[in-house]
């Protein structure tokens, strides 16, 4: 699942960009200030940022520059009113991979964010693979054993975010996050429950419940 911060602080714009994105499949967050911005591309695990750089609180430059000085690699696409070719530059030299001027073309917003996360996810494996399990990331298929297993979308969403952090403790929150965006209501007893389902279907390699922490996968059986 891809998930993309939306830092714009015009409502109107900001519920166009996150419809959009979601029609095309993409998880999104929208924060409408500077400091927001910055803690969120900071602190939770995006895969692009959309940044409006005329932002209360902290312009995007400054939002940009605090991103990347913690040394945040997610790619940055800045969206901008401005015409001034100054601004444009400024941005590219701040460490942004890409801009674009209001108004844009939503078409073309879709086309560079997918030629950003290609950059990004070059090297980027084509199936997971832990124990018997494997995720084909490219068809979204499973297998266990070597035998199709079917799994929903969130099934292999939730699937792939264990595959890829075998042996670590992930939190209801950090899976709720993950899988199903910041909207889901916190108090939500649906990670147990999709936990559950995965435990039947990939069930040669058990997901362990460790008590008041959240969930880990075991790579090996020991
Ligand atoms: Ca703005």
């Amino acid at each position: 699942m891809t998930r993309i911060l939306v830092a714009e602080d015009e409502p109107r714009i900001a519920s166009f960009l996150k419809k959009g994105l979601e029609a095309a499949g993409f998880t999104t967050t929208v924060v409408g200030d500077g400091p927001l911005a910055a803690a969120a591309a900071t602190d939770a695990d995006f895969d692009l940022l959309l940044l409006d750089l005329g932002l209360p609180g902290m312009d995007g430059h400054e939002v940009l520059r605090q991103v990347r000085a913690r040394g945040e690699r997610l790619p940055v696409i800045i969206l901008t009113a401005r015409q001034v070719t100054r601004d444009k530059v400024a941005g590219l030299d701040a460490g942004a991979d890409d801009y674009l001027t209001k108004p844009f073309d939503f078409e073309e917003l879709l086309a560079r964010i997918r030629a950003r996360l290609r950059t990004q996810g070059e090297g980027e494996p084509d199936a997971l693979r832990v124990g018997a399990v494997v995720l084909d990331l490219r068809s979204r298929h499973a297998e266990v054993n070597g035998r199709r297993v079917d799994l929903s979308t969130r099934e292999f969403a939730l699937a792939e975010m264990f595959l890829r952090h075998p042996d670590q403790v992930l939190s209801r929150e950090q899976l709720l996050s993950h899988v199903w965006g910041y909207d889901y209501d916190p108090g939500s007893n649906v990670v147990d429950v999709y936990v559950g389902y995965l435990r039947k279907k990939l069930g040669a390699h058990p997901i362990q419940t460790v008590r008041g922490a959240g969930y880990r996968l075991r790579s090996s059986d020991g």
